[in-house]
């Protein structure tokens, strides 16, 4: 199994358009320590033909443009991208969707709670139904992704996209809206987990035995935000555990055996952008790295050899 980060940060990018937090403020003054990073999503493939992508950020076309396995092949219309999988309605995983139109087929898997959200809003219409495929997906049900590759969703705790919240949220539901993926090709297991305001007992022991987990590295602090005067909320209200802390996801990790621990969905005020920083330190030091658009996760690594077996349809 290949898997390309295509994108890294959290929403809104690094550096963000309209920020000069004292991390953006180094990329748009060109410090060499930091460098750019576009919206969250991967793309993973079996046999490096036949291309899936987990969510669809809004640099979607420019993340296809840099990666040479998802050009077009052949001549006329072509795409190795056959599927789709979204993990929540968050317009930074939803939004390249609109750039996928021009009549292309492929496969859209998500939720019903997630489909509803896309359905609702007729500009996603863009992908019209009966050329691209909108299929349901349920927690605990592996379904074949692409070619060679199965993906399981489960639920993580987390909250409803921003654009939806109406009165009291509550930022660390178990349910349809936010979702993990376990994806599988019948030798290695990796979790992708953009989004997570809590572990709990049954992640930390579906992420125990995996060899890579790519976590939701949104903040370093939970106060991260305000403390760098660019927002009002807390990692928590966002959905998102910090990493650092007592009840931070480095502690959460500890005593898990996993192949790799990767850090991605990177908020654009997190000091573990910086190359060489105290936070990118204590990071490594405990055994993270921290995602960049372009890094590959091949398959030269493992925790385990043992094999898995694939759902029928693979
Ligand atoms: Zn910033």
């Amino acid at each position: 199994m290949r898997l390309v980060v295509l994108g890294s940060a959290a929403g809104g990018g690094f550096p963000q358009w309209n920020c000069r937090c004292p991390v953006c403020s180094l990329a748009w003054d060109g410090d060499p320590r930091v460098r750019r990073r576009t919206q969250t999503s991967v793309a993973v493939s079996a046999d490096g033909e036949r291309w899936a992508l987990v969510n669809a950020a809004p640099e979607i076309l420019s993340q296809i443009q840099a990666v040479p396995a998802l050009h077009p092949r052949g001549s006329g219309r072509h795409t190795p991208v056959a599927s789709v999988l979204l993990t929540n309605a968050d317009i930074d995983h939803v939004a390249g969707l609109l750039s996928l139109r021009e009549a292309q087929p492929f496969s859209l898997h998500a939720t019903p709670a997630i489909h509803d959200v896309i359905g609702a809003n007729g500009v996603f219409d863009v992908l019209a139904r009966g050329i691209v495929d909108r299929l349901p997906v349920a927690p605990g049900a592996p379904f074949p992704l692409v070619d060679g590759v199965a993906a399981e969703i489960f639920p993580v705790p987390g909250k409803i996209a921003l654009y939806l919240e109406r009165g009291e949220v509550e930022t660390a539901v178990e349910g349809e809206q936010t979702v993990g993926v376990e994806l599988r090709d019948g030798r290695r297991r990796i979790l992708f987990i953009p989004g997570c305001a809590l572990m709990t007992d049954a992640l930390r022991a579906r992420i125990d035995g995996a060899d890579a987990v790519l976590f939701d590295g949104t903040v370093w602090r939970d106060d991260e935000m305000i403390a760098a005067g660019v927002g009002a909320k807390t990692g928590r209200r966002m959905g998102h555990m910090a990493m650092s802390g007592a009840d931070g996801s480095m502690a959460a990790f500890e005593g898990l055996r996993v192949g790799r621990k990767v850090y991605l969905h990177i908020n654009n005020t997190n000091p573990v952008l910086i190359d060489g920083s105290p936070e990118r330190r204590a990071a490594e030091r405990a055994g993270w790295e921290i995602a960049e658009d372009g890094m590959e996760i091949g398959t030269e690594w493992s925790l385990q050899d043992d094999r898995i077996a694939l759902p029928a349809g693979t």
